[in-house]
């Protein structure tokens, strides 16, 4: 069958469902064209994507900028392994490390990968630098977390659907609540082996929980205290989705309008993906300055496609198009008007409980059981009518449309979003 023969929904799906692992469970809608805030499936039709492939996409589907750096890179060089230098690993890293203001960063490809190197990056700065006893280093981490799908991070997940039957499990972690400073530093006062507080600055898979003001960098002032790593998952946070460059941002040189550039929250190990791609190719990242960093010797840790060509100028393209479109500001600003857009439609309606979130990252809190199928009838009607949502943890529905968003298509949508909502009104 040739790839450009045409398709209907139908059948793509019958395809998928047939051949493909039952991992995921998707709507049922098949897309096959996507620009800017908007995708299209077989049939035609036009929709406003509110997911954004999990914040991957916020500079918008196939940027040209972003599109043009990767094509242009094909054709060029695609993959050296780090057996060999490349030309743009280089110019990379030193662009990625002074937007971000770390020392140093270690390419990777997925986020589930940074995590994983931030992990045994501080497992090691802790033995080396710290003195931990052999094979006791021990991070905490947090509630109904998500970092991704190893074996070792499903190790520290509480959700019993990641978890269940793919033991047994990777040792070393103590889980606290989030969001909850005396937890940790019952954690850490109780415990000299602890190296490191592993922790999303927005729970975003949990439901977009914000955590109380001033939860971060009082979080961070304890790690400080007792000599443990701060890190901060911030692939689907960062990169403008919340309304600034990075939800911790501190001492970068983003020179967002809304950014404080404080660096009381900024983290020891930064941990970077989704939407340092654009969407259009896997970059993920992990940055810390050389005191960390330095423990990393040749031969302790790689990936034979990290640092590769393309996704090295695809990382440069889309961090040039968060800044040059100043799509952090343009997060922020909607992200107000959003909620306030919603908060006007909740009080007049039953159906919805609250919104909460921060920049273009929201969630709306659907007033029934958690195990009700109303936030996915929900999403289904959104479809019909024309938006793109997906439940997440049952009646949660996630809101975080691509950054390149105008005023104008926003208020659209909130009409979309609320008319639809007014169908399930009982
Ligand atoms: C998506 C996500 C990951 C995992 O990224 P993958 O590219 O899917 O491996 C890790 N942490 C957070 C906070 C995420 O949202």
């Amino acid at each position: 069958m040739s790839v450009l023969e045409r398709i209907t929904s139908k059948d793509a799906i019958a395809l998928e469902d047939k051949h493909g692992a039952h991992n995921y469970h998707p709507l049922p809608v098949v897309l096959s064209r996507g620009e800017g805030v908007h995708v299209w499936d077989v049939e035609g039709k036009q929709y406003y994507d509110f997911l954004s492939a999990y914040s991957a996409v916020n500079q918008g589907h196939c940027h040209p900028k972003i599109v043009g750096a990767m094509t242009a890179q094909a054709q060029t060089l695609t993959l050296t392994s780090r057996a060999f230098h490349n030309d743009m690993l280089g110019k990379y890293e030193k662009y990625v490390t002074e937007t971000f203001g770390f020392d140093k960063v270690l390419p990777m490809n997925t986020g589930a990968e940074a995590v994983e190197t931030a992990l045994k990056l501080c497992r090691k700065w802790a033995y080396e630098k710290k003195g931990t006893p052999e094979n006791q280093a021990e991070i905490i981490v947090c509630e109904n977390n998500f970092h991704g799908r190893t074996t070792t991070i499903i190790s520290f997940s509480n959700d019993p659907v990641a978890r269940k039957n793919f033991g047994p499990y990777t040792d070393g972690f103590i889980k606290i609540a989030y969001d909850n400073l005396q937890a940790l530093e019952t954690a850490l006062e109780n415990n000299p082996n602890v190296a490191g507080f592993l922790v999303e600055p927005i729970q975003g898979e949990a439901g977009v929980y914000v955590p109380s003001e001033g939860y971060l960098a009082a979080a961070k002032a304890l790690c400080e205290k007792y000599g443990v790593l701060f890190i901060a998952d911030e692939v689907q946070t960062g990169i403008a989705r919340t309304g600034r460059l990075l939800a911790t941002c501190g001492n970068c040189s983003c020179a967002d309008k809304h950014c404080s550039g404080s660096p009381e929250t900024k983290p020891d190990v930064l941990i970077l993906g989704k939407a340092l791609s654009g969407g259009a190719y896997p970059v993920s990242a992990v940055l810390a300055n050389d005191d960390i960093m330095g423990v990393i010797r040749p031969g302790n840790h790689g990936s034979t496609f990290g640092g590769n060509p393309i996704a090295a100028a695809v990382g440069i393209a889309a961090l040039e198009v968060i800044k040059e479109e100043e799509l952090a500001t343009n997060a922020y600003e909607l992200g107000v008007l959003f909620r306030a857009e919603m908060n006007k439609f909740i009080a007049t309606c039953s159906v919805v409980n609250s919104v909460r979130g921060k920049g273009l990252l929201n969630a709306i809190l659907i007033n029934d059981t958690e195990d009700s199928s109303t936030a996915w009838d929900i999403c289904m009607a959104l479809k019909e009518n024309g938006l793109l949502a997906k439940p997440t943890h049952g009646n949660i529905i996630r809101f975080a449309p691509p950054l390149v968003m105008s005023e104008e298509q926003l208020l659209d949508c909130v009409g979309i979003i609320c008319k639809t909502l007014q169908q399930f009104e009982k």
